[in-house]
């Protein structure tokens, strides 16, 4: 397996604190049958900035650690960060890493509860410099829960999306568990990733969420989101399924 968002580099975000936590989390990772990570360290998200050139080289010393631990997992390049105004002229000025330096996908997160009113102009913006952009956790930011047609407006226009394995078995709750299903039954997302932050509250929990896509949607689901997953490491295109609105839930009752 590959996991797409990783907080595992340590001592730049709220992931892993230490060497000794990234390596938990990658003996944890091997564990759930997953051998390749990519690192996705925050940047721009009001609290922390991690530029391309210190993320490459972070990668490459875990690299040198893993291997000398023996622990059978490879770390790739690659970026969580947040929409903001700058993100293309940064990207021009080589602060903003693609997922495994393809230049062909970028992780765009929004904020936790609004969606700025340049998204859409911003994330068509980045279309244009040939990139595709991916919004990560959508499941978990409320006003797409309340308005999922701005979701929907968004994939139509060519945007990808990833949700979080452990918002599909349940971490976040009940409401963000039911939009995720919501999302993977409207086509409005394309792969699962972790973003896992620690091997305590925020783990892996990619077993189980590949267990709950293969038992509610079948095999054909679960190796479209891995498939997906290789594509965008290699720089390649995905698959993509024609998106729908999300239905709203008709009010049963007896009137
Ligand atoms: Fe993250």
């Amino acid at each position: 397996m590959i996991d797409l968002h990783c907080h595992i580099l340590h001592g730049i975000d709220d992931g892993a604190q230490t060497m000794e936590d990234s390596l938990h989390m990658a003996r944890q990772a091997v564990h759930e049958g997953i051998h390749t990570i990519v690192a996705t360290p925050h940047h721009q998200n009001g609290k922390y900035v991690n530029e391309k050139n210190e993320i490459v080289d972070l990668v490459s010393a875990l690299n040198n650690q893993l291997l000398q631990e023996n622990i059978p997992l490879t770390i790739l390049p690659g970026q969580e960060s947040r929409i903001y105004g700058d993100i293309i002229r940064d990207y021009r000025a080589g602060k903003i890493l693609t997922l495994n330096h393809t230049n062909k996908y970028i992780f765009v997160e929004l904020p936790s509860s609004q969606v700025p009113q340049f998204t859409e102009r911003l994330l068509y913006d980045i279309q244009s410099q040939g990139l595709t952009p991916i919004i990560v956790h959508p499941e978990r930011n409320s006003r797409l829960i309340e308005e999922p047609d701005i979701l929907y407006n968004l994939v139509n226009k060519g945007v990808m999306t990833q949700i979080t394995a452990s918002s599909l078995t349940g971490r976040f709750g009940k409401k963000i568990k039911k939009f995720s299903i919501d999302l993977i039954e409207a086509n409005l997302t394309h792969m699962i990733a972790s973003d896992a932050h620690n091997v305590s509250g925020r783990n892996f929990h990619m077993q189980e969420a590949s267990e709950f896509i293969a038992s509610e949607y079948g095999l054909d689901m679960l190796y479209m989101f891995y498939e997906n997953a290789e594509a965008i490491i290699n720089g390649h295109a995905c698959f993509k399924d024609t998106p729908d609105k999300v239905k709203k839930k008709k009010f049963l009752g007896i009137f």
